[in-house]
Protein backbone atom coordinates (compact mmCIF):
# COMPACT_ATOMS: atom_id res chain seq x y z
CA UNK A 1 0.00 0.00 0.00
CA UNK A 2 2.96 2.20 0.19
CA UNK A 3 3.30 3.55 -3.46
CA UNK A 4 -0.22 4.82 -3.06
CA UNK A 5 0.72 7.60 -0.39
CA UNK A 6 2.79 9.20 -3.27
CA UNK A 7 -0.03 10.10 -5.45
CA UNK A 8 -2.34 10.79 -2.78
CA UNK A 9 -3.35 13.87 -0.20
CA UNK A 10 -3.46 17.00 -2.28
CA UNK A 11 -6.95 16.34 -2.23
CA UNK A 12 -6.91 16.03 1.73
CA UNK A 13 -4.47 18.79 2.53
CA UNK A 14 -5.93 21.11 0.04
CA UNK A 15 -9.50 20.70 1.59
CA UNK A 16 -8.18 21.52 4.99
CA UNK A 17 -6.26 24.43 4.10
CA UNK A 18 -8.98 26.33 1.82
CA UNK A 19 -11.21 25.79 5.27
CA UNK A 20 -11.44 29.15 7.49
CA UNK A 21 -8.55 29.06 10.00
CA UNK A 22 -9.90 30.81 13.79
CA UNK A 23 -8.55 33.47 14.40
CA UNK A 24 -6.82 32.19 17.40
CA UNK A 25 -6.32 28.80 18.21
CA UNK A 26 -7.00 28.55 21.97
CA UNK A 27 -4.41 26.68 24.50
CA UNK A 28 -4.60 23.44 25.54
CA UNK A 29 -5.28 23.28 29.20
CA UNK A 30 -4.09 20.23 31.78
CA UNK A 31 -5.17 19.31 34.91
CA UNK A 32 -3.01 19.80 37.24
CA UNK A 33 -4.21 16.33 38.46
CA UNK A 34 -3.55 14.52 35.02
CA UNK A 35 0.51 15.18 35.70
CA UNK A 36 1.53 11.58 36.06
CA UNK A 37 -1.20 10.25 34.50
CA UNK A 38 -1.50 7.70 31.33
CA UNK A 39 -2.72 9.57 28.33
CA UNK A 40 -3.41 7.78 24.64
CA UNK A 41 -1.26 9.71 21.87
CA UNK A 42 -2.44 9.14 18.09
CA UNK A 43 -1.18 10.86 15.54
CA UNK A 44 -1.71 10.90 11.63
CA UNK A 45 -1.19 13.36 9.17
CA UNK A 46 -1.15 14.53 5.02
CA UNK A 47 1.55 15.48 2.91
CA UNK A 48 0.96 16.05 -1.04
CA UNK A 49 4.03 13.46 -1.92
CA UNK A 50 3.66 11.02 0.96
CA UNK A 51 -0.46 11.11 1.07
CA UNK A 52 -2.95 10.14 4.39
CA UNK A 53 -0.40 8.34 6.45
CA UNK A 54 -0.17 7.62 10.89
CA UNK A 55 2.33 7.64 12.81
CA UNK A 56 3.05 5.11 15.96
CA UNK A 57 0.61 5.68 18.91
CA UNK A 58 2.17 5.92 21.80
CA UNK A 59 0.67 5.69 25.89
CA UNK A 60 2.57 9.32 27.42
CA UNK A 61 2.59 10.76 30.62
CA UNK A 62 3.53 14.35 31.45
CA UNK A 63 5.63 15.58 33.75
CA UNK A 64 6.27 19.31 34.80
CA UNK A 65 9.50 20.89 35.50
CA UNK A 66 9.50 24.04 35.74
CA UNK A 67 7.98 26.39 32.86
CA UNK A 68 8.02 22.89 30.48
CA UNK A 69 6.01 19.96 30.83
CA UNK A 70 8.06 16.84 29.53
CA UNK A 71 5.70 14.13 28.00
CA UNK A 72 7.45 11.21 28.31
CA UNK A 73 6.90 7.56 26.52
CA UNK A 74 5.33 5.11 28.49
CA UNK A 75 4.05 2.69 26.02
CA UNK A 76 6.95 -0.15 26.58
CA UNK A 77 6.04 -2.77 29.29
CA UNK A 78 9.62 -3.62 30.26
CA UNK A 79 12.42 -2.59 29.62
CA UNK A 80 11.14 0.87 28.53
CA UNK A 81 12.78 3.90 29.32
CA UNK A 82 10.93 6.18 31.33
CA UNK A 83 13.17 9.37 30.63
CA UNK A 84 11.94 9.24 26.90
CA UNK A 85 11.16 11.97 26.43
CA UNK A 86 9.17 12.03 23.76
CA UNK A 87 7.84 16.23 23.64
CA UNK A 88 8.85 19.38 25.77
CA UNK A 89 5.74 21.64 26.02
CA UNK A 90 5.79 25.51 26.77
CA UNK A 91 3.52 26.19 29.83
CA UNK A 92 1.77 29.26 28.58
CA UNK A 93 -0.64 30.01 31.70
CA UNK A 94 -1.21 28.69 35.26
CA UNK A 95 -4.06 28.70 37.42
CA UNK A 96 -4.79 26.94 40.86
CA UNK A 97 -5.71 23.83 39.61
CA UNK A 98 -4.94 23.60 35.64
CA UNK A 99 -1.72 24.33 33.18
CA UNK A 100 -2.21 26.06 29.93
CA UNK A 101 0.15 23.84 27.38
CA UNK A 102 1.29 25.28 24.04
CA UNK A 103 1.32 22.33 21.87
CA UNK A 104 1.78 24.07 18.99
CA UNK A 105 5.84 24.90 20.22
CA UNK A 106 5.88 21.34 21.62
CA UNK A 107 5.03 18.59 18.94
CA UNK A 108 7.93 19.28 16.80
CA UNK A 109 8.67 15.76 15.37
CA UNK A 110 6.70 13.07 14.23
CA UNK A 111 7.87 9.02 14.19
CA UNK A 112 7.69 7.43 10.26
CA UNK A 113 6.65 4.31 11.55
CA UNK A 114 3.11 3.44 11.00
CA UNK A 115 0.43 3.22 13.81
CA UNK A 116 -0.08 -0.68 12.33
CA UNK A 117 2.52 -3.06 11.82
CA UNK A 118 3.45 -6.94 10.91
CA UNK A 119 6.03 -9.19 12.34
CA UNK A 120 7.25 -9.78 8.42
CA UNK A 121 8.36 -6.20 7.84
CA UNK A 122 9.28 -5.28 11.63
CA UNK A 123 9.74 -8.19 13.30
CA UNK A 124 8.84 -9.94 16.78
CA UNK A 125 11.25 -7.49 18.92
CA UNK A 126 11.04 -3.75 19.58
CA UNK A 127 13.56 -2.34 18.15
CA UNK A 128 12.81 1.64 19.22
CA UNK A 129 13.03 2.72 15.60
CA UNK A 130 13.87 6.55 16.22
CA UNK A 131 13.34 7.17 13.14
CA UNK A 132 10.87 10.71 12.85
CA UNK A 133 11.28 13.99 10.74
CA UNK A 134 10.87 17.37 12.07
CA UNK A 135 8.24 20.17 11.32
CA UNK A 136 8.95 23.37 10.89
CA UNK A 137 7.39 26.61 10.57
CA UNK A 138 4.76 25.37 12.63
CA UNK A 139 1.30 26.69 12.96
CA UNK A 140 -1.89 25.96 14.95
CA UNK A 141 -4.79 25.43 12.80
CA UNK A 142 -7.63 24.38 15.21
CA UNK A 143 -8.15 22.77 18.65
CA UNK A 144 -11.01 20.94 20.11
CA UNK A 145 -12.36 18.50 22.69
CA UNK A 146 -14.33 15.68 21.66
CA UNK A 147 -15.69 14.13 25.22
CA UNK A 148 -12.72 13.55 26.95
CA UNK A 149 -10.46 13.84 23.44
CA UNK A 150 -8.09 16.69 22.37
CA UNK A 151 -8.22 17.19 18.83
CA UNK A 152 -5.19 19.75 17.98
CA UNK A 153 -4.32 19.74 14.02
CA UNK A 154 -1.39 21.74 13.03
CA UNK A 155 -0.12 23.00 9.95
CA UNK A 156 3.63 23.52 9.14
CA UNK A 157 6.64 22.20 6.56
CA UNK A 158 9.08 19.34 6.15
CA UNK A 159 12.94 20.00 6.18
CA UNK A 160 12.30 19.97 2.13
CA UNK A 161 9.94 22.67 2.31
CA UNK A 162 6.62 20.47 1.75
CA UNK A 163 3.35 21.29 3.36
CA UNK A 164 2.53 18.78 5.98
CA UNK A 165 -1.11 18.98 8.32
CA UNK A 166 -1.18 17.40 11.60
CA UNK A 167 -4.06 15.55 13.31
CA UNK A 168 -2.97 14.68 17.22
CA UNK A 169 -5.70 12.83 19.17
CA UNK A 170 -4.82 12.94 22.71
CA UNK A 171 -7.11 11.18 25.55
CA UNK A 172 -6.85 10.07 29.26
CA UNK A 173 -5.87 6.25 28.21
CA UNK A 174 -8.15 4.59 29.67
CA UNK A 175 -8.13 0.66 27.69
CA UNK A 176 -11.90 -1.31 27.79
CA UNK A 177 -11.65 -3.94 30.73
CA UNK A 178 -13.54 -6.41 28.49
CA UNK A 179 -11.70 -6.09 25.43
CA UNK A 180 -10.05 -9.07 24.51
CA UNK A 181 -7.06 -9.05 23.19
CA UNK A 182 -5.65 -11.81 20.38
CA UNK A 183 -1.76 -12.77 20.16
CA UNK A 184 -0.49 -13.48 16.76
CA UNK A 185 2.08 -16.19 16.98
CA UNK A 186 2.62 -16.19 13.47
CA UNK A 187 1.78 -15.37 10.13
CA UNK A 188 1.47 -18.97 8.84
CA UNK A 189 -2.35 -19.44 8.23
CA UNK A 190 -3.92 -15.65 8.36
CA UNK A 191 -2.76 -12.24 9.06
CA UNK A 192 -3.83 -9.65 11.08
CA UNK A 193 -1.94 -6.25 11.43
CA UNK A 194 -0.32 -6.35 15.22
CA UNK A 195 0.71 -4.07 17.74
CA UNK A 196 4.56 -3.51 18.23
CA UNK A 197 6.40 -6.06 20.15
CA UNK A 198 5.55 -5.99 23.97
CA UNK A 199 8.03 -7.71 26.81
CA UNK A 200 5.30 -9.94 29.05
CA UNK A 201 7.33 -11.31 32.07
CA UNK A 202 8.75 -14.08 29.85
CA UNK A 203 8.19 -13.40 26.02
CA UNK A 204 7.58 -10.87 23.25
CA UNK A 205 3.66 -10.35 22.80
CA UNK A 206 2.72 -8.67 19.42
CA UNK A 207 -1.73 -8.30 19.76
CA UNK A 208 -3.56 -8.54 16.35
CA UNK A 209 -5.43 -4.83 16.07
CA UNK A 210 -8.89 -5.71 15.87
CA UNK A 211 -12.01 -4.05 17.00
CA UNK A 212 -14.22 -4.35 20.03
CA UNK A 213 -17.17 -6.43 19.85
CA UNK A 214 -19.21 -5.31 22.52
CA UNK A 215 -20.50 -2.02 21.16
CA UNK A 216 -21.44 -2.15 17.29
CA UNK A 217 -18.64 -1.36 14.89
CA UNK A 218 -19.84 1.44 12.78
CA UNK A 219 -18.94 3.25 9.77
CA UNK A 220 -19.84 6.54 8.18
CA UNK A 221 -20.44 6.87 4.96
CA UNK A 222 -19.11 10.64 3.37
CA UNK A 223 -22.01 13.10 2.34
CA UNK A 224 -19.58 12.95 -0.58
CA UNK A 225 -20.67 9.73 -1.86
CA UNK A 226 -23.02 10.04 -4.69
CA UNK A 227 -26.35 8.61 -3.80
CA UNK A 228 -26.19 6.18 -6.87
CA UNK A 229 -23.44 4.36 -5.21
CA UNK A 230 -24.70 4.38 -1.52
CA UNK A 231 -26.25 1.10 -1.93
CA UNK A 232 -23.00 -0.79 -2.87
CA UNK A 233 -20.93 1.00 -0.59
CA UNK A 234 -23.12 -0.21 2.47
CA UNK A 235 -23.55 -3.71 1.04
CA UNK A 236 -19.28 -3.67 1.13
CA UNK A 237 -19.04 -3.28 4.24
CA UNK A 238 -22.00 -5.50 5.80
CA UNK A 239 -20.56 -7.92 3.78
CA UNK A 240 -18.50 -8.39 7.28
CA UNK A 241 -21.29 -9.30 9.37
CA UNK A 242 -21.86 -12.24 6.86
CA UNK A 243 -18.06 -13.17 7.88
CA UNK A 244 -18.69 -12.52 11.33
CA UNK A 245 -22.00 -14.72 11.53
CA UNK A 246 -23.88 -11.69 13.70
CA UNK A 247 -24.49 -7.93 13.25
CA UNK A 248 -21.79 -6.46 14.46
CA UNK A 249 -21.07 -3.64 11.24
CA UNK A 250 -23.32 -0.92 11.15
CA UNK A 251 -23.36 1.67 8.28
CA UNK A 252 -24.89 5.25 8.65
CA UNK A 253 -24.31 8.74 6.94
CA UNK A 254 -21.42 10.83 7.94
CA UNK A 255 -23.17 14.26 9.05
CA UNK A 256 -22.23 16.94 6.06
CA UNK A 257 -18.36 18.06 5.93
CA UNK A 258 -17.17 15.37 8.01
CA UNK A 259 -14.52 13.55 6.40
CA UNK A 260 -11.79 11.37 6.86
CA UNK A 261 -9.73 11.49 9.49
CA UNK A 262 -12.90 12.28 11.96
CA UNK A 263 -11.56 11.51 15.94
CA UNK A 264 -15.69 10.90 16.37
CA UNK A 265 -16.31 8.43 12.85
CA UNK A 266 -14.76 5.84 10.81
CA UNK A 267 -15.44 7.95 7.49
CA UNK A 268 -15.57 6.18 4.86
CA UNK A 269 -14.33 8.91 2.54
CA UNK A 270 -15.07 9.48 -1.03
CA UNK A 271 -11.65 10.90 -2.94
CA UNK A 272 -12.69 12.79 -6.14
CA UNK A 273 -9.37 13.85 -7.39
CA UNK A 274 -5.72 12.48 -8.36
CA UNK A 275 -4.79 9.37 -9.83
CA UNK A 276 -4.29 7.23 -6.17
CA UNK A 277 -5.65 4.33 -4.89
CA UNK A 278 -8.13 3.53 -2.50
CA UNK A 279 -7.11 2.53 0.85
CA UNK A 280 -7.41 2.02 4.83
CA UNK A 281 -5.34 2.98 8.06
CA UNK A 282 -6.09 2.48 11.32
CA UNK A 283 -5.60 3.51 14.81
CA UNK A 284 -5.44 1.22 17.91
CA UNK A 285 -4.64 1.27 21.51
CA UNK A 286 -1.08 0.18 21.29
CA UNK A 287 -1.15 -1.94 23.88
CA UNK A 288 -4.02 -4.23 23.37
CA UNK A 289 -4.36 -3.85 20.01
CA UNK A 290 -7.95 -2.53 19.50
CA UNK A 291 -8.38 -0.60 16.78
CA UNK A 292 -9.88 2.99 17.99
CA UNK A 293 -10.35 4.62 14.33
CA UNK A 294 -10.53 3.75 10.75
CA UNK A 295 -10.12 6.21 7.64
CA UNK A 296 -11.07 4.36 4.46
CA UNK A 297 -10.55 6.60 0.97
CA UNK A 298 -12.45 4.86 -1.67
CA UNK A 299 -11.40 6.25 -5.48
CA UNK A 300 -14.42 5.68 -7.60
CA UNK A 301 -11.33 5.97 -10.31
CA UNK A 302 -10.65 2.51 -9.29
CA UNK A 303 -14.05 0.96 -10.40
CA UNK A 304 -14.51 -0.47 -13.87
CA UNK A 305 -16.04 1.40 -16.52
CA UNK A 306 -18.52 -0.41 -17.23
CA UNK A 307 -22.60 0.08 -16.61
CA UNK A 308 -23.81 1.60 -13.46
CA UNK A 309 -24.27 -2.12 -12.15
CA UNK A 310 -20.71 -3.41 -12.87
CA UNK A 311 -19.77 0.23 -11.32
CA UNK A 312 -21.15 -1.06 -8.20
CA UNK A 313 -20.04 -5.10 -8.10
CA UNK A 314 -17.05 -3.48 -8.56
CA UNK A 315 -17.67 -1.30 -5.53
CA UNK A 316 -18.46 -3.89 -3.15
CA UNK A 317 -15.75 -5.32 -3.91
CA UNK A 318 -13.11 -2.72 -3.16
CA UNK A 319 -15.07 -1.87 -0.27
CA UNK A 320 -15.05 -4.87 0.97
CA UNK A 321 -11.62 -5.13 0.58
CA UNK A 322 -10.91 -2.07 1.96
CA UNK A 323 -12.98 -2.70 5.35
CA UNK A 324 -10.83 -5.86 5.65
CA UNK A 325 -8.18 -3.63 6.00
CA UNK A 326 -9.83 -1.13 8.72
CA UNK A 327 -11.23 -4.52 11.00
CA UNK A 328 -7.34 -5.27 11.10
CA UNK A 329 -7.02 -7.79 8.35
CA UNK A 330 -3.76 -8.18 5.80
CA UNK A 331 -4.00 -9.21 2.27
CA UNK A 332 -3.77 -12.54 2.01
CA UNK A 333 -2.13 -13.59 -1.53
CA UNK A 334 -2.05 -17.02 -0.75
CA UNK A 335 -2.08 -19.44 -4.23
CA UNK A 336 -5.65 -21.77 -4.51
CA UNK A 337 -8.90 -20.64 -5.17
CA UNK A 338 -10.75 -17.61 -4.01
CA UNK A 339 -11.63 -17.28 -0.52
CA UNK A 340 -11.03 -14.31 0.58
CA UNK A 341 -12.09 -10.43 -0.35
CA UNK A 342 -8.62 -9.39 0.59
CA UNK A 343 -6.98 -10.71 -2.31
CA UNK A 344 -6.26 -9.30 -6.15
CA UNK A 345 -8.36 -10.60 -8.67
CA UNK A 346 -8.83 -10.68 -12.18
CA UNK A 347 -11.93 -8.08 -13.16
CA UNK A 348 -14.52 -11.13 -14.39
CA UNK A 349 -14.24 -12.43 -10.71
CA UNK A 350 -13.72 -9.36 -9.11
CA UNK A 351 -17.44 -8.81 -10.55
CA UNK A 352 -18.50 -11.87 -9.25
CA UNK A 353 -17.61 -11.10 -6.03
CA UNK A 354 -19.22 -7.95 -6.06
CA UNK A 355 -22.45 -9.62 -7.36
CA UNK A 356 -22.50 -12.05 -4.35
CA UNK A 357 -22.42 -9.47 -2.03
CA UNK A 358 -24.77 -7.80 -3.65
CA UNK A 359 -26.88 -10.44 -3.06
CA UNK A 360 -26.28 -11.10 0.60
CA UNK A 361 -24.35 -14.38 -0.41
CA UNK A 362 -22.52 -16.23 2.39
CA UNK A 363 -18.86 -14.60 3.01
CA UNK A 364 -15.46 -16.27 1.91
CA UNK A 365 -14.26 -19.11 3.60
CA UNK A 366 -11.09 -17.24 4.45
CA UNK A 367 -12.67 -14.12 6.04
CA UNK A 368 -15.30 -15.84 7.39
CA UNK A 369 -13.06 -18.65 9.33
CA UNK A 370 -10.39 -15.52 10.25
CA UNK A 371 -13.03 -13.03 11.35
CA UNK A 372 -14.65 -15.26 13.39
CA UNK A 373 -11.82 -16.99 14.80
CA UNK A 374 -9.95 -13.18 16.02
CA UNK A 375 -12.97 -11.43 16.66
CA UNK A 376 -15.28 -13.74 18.36
CA UNK A 377 -12.94 -16.34 19.64
CA UNK A 378 -14.10 -19.53 17.30
CA UNK A 379 -12.12 -22.36 17.06
CA UNK A 380 -9.71 -22.55 13.52
CA UNK A 381 -9.25 -25.19 11.64
CA UNK A 382 -5.78 -23.97 10.15
CA UNK A 383 -5.89 -27.19 8.17
CA UNK A 384 -8.41 -25.71 5.84
CA UNK A 385 -6.29 -23.15 5.02
CA UNK A 386 -3.53 -22.48 2.66
CA UNK A 387 -0.07 -21.18 3.71
CA UNK A 388 -1.13 -17.35 4.27
CA UNK A 389 1.17 -15.22 1.96
CA UNK A 390 1.33 -11.45 2.32
CA UNK A 391 2.83 -7.95 1.16
CA UNK A 392 6.36 -8.02 2.48
CA UNK A 393 6.99 -11.70 2.71
CA UNK A 394 9.67 -12.90 -0.05
CA UNK A 395 7.96 -14.76 -3.02
CA UNK A 396 4.49 -13.64 -2.01
CA UNK A 397 3.16 -11.44 -5.03
CA UNK A 398 -0.80 -11.25 -6.14
CA UNK A 399 -1.31 -12.67 -9.46
CA UNK A 400 1.49 -15.00 -9.16
CA UNK A 401 -0.28 -16.96 -11.74
CA UNK A 402 -0.71 -14.34 -14.35
CA UNK A 403 1.44 -11.33 -14.29
CA UNK A 404 -0.57 -9.81 -16.74
CA UNK A 405 -3.59 -9.98 -15.13
CA UNK A 406 -3.04 -6.93 -13.34
CA UNK A 407 -6.17 -4.91 -14.28
CA UNK A 408 -8.75 -5.98 -12.27
CA UNK A 409 -8.28 -3.56 -9.84
CA UNK A 410 -6.96 -0.35 -11.18
CA UNK A 411 -5.17 2.58 -9.30
CA UNK A 412 -4.57 0.45 -6.11
CA UNK A 413 -3.66 -3.04 -7.25
CA UNK A 414 -1.28 -1.94 -10.00
CA UNK A 415 0.40 0.10 -7.18
CA UNK A 416 -0.45 -3.03 -4.27
CA UNK A 417 1.13 -5.40 -6.73
CA UNK A 418 4.25 -4.29 -7.59
CA UNK A 419 5.54 -2.75 -4.18
CA UNK A 420 5.42 -4.42 -0.70
CA UNK A 421 3.36 -2.84 1.55
CA UNK A 422 6.11 -1.73 3.48
ZN1 LIG B 1 -5.48 -3.84 0.02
Amino acid sequence: MRLLHLFTAGFFVAALWSSPQAAAVQPATLKKSDLGQRFLLQISYEQKSIGFNTSRSRIVTFEREDAVLRMLDMSGTQGSDPTRVLATIPISGETRSTLDIDLNAGFDTVSREEDRTGEDYYGRIDSHDANAFRLFERKPVSLSYHEATLVFDQEARTEDGQRIVVHYYLSPYRPRPDFRAFEMNNLRRFGFYETYPQWRSDRWVLYAMKFDVHEPIVFALSSAIPERYRSAVRDGVLYWNQALGRSLVRVIDAPPGIRAPNPDYNVIQWVTSGAFASTSYIQSDPLTGQILHAHVFVLPETMSDGDLEQQNDHLRYIVAHEIGHALGLRHNFALGNATTVMNYFKLPRILQIGRHIGAGAPALPYDRAVVQHVYLGAPLDLDMLPPFCTDSQRRCFPFRSGPKESDGMRGGAVADDKIPEK
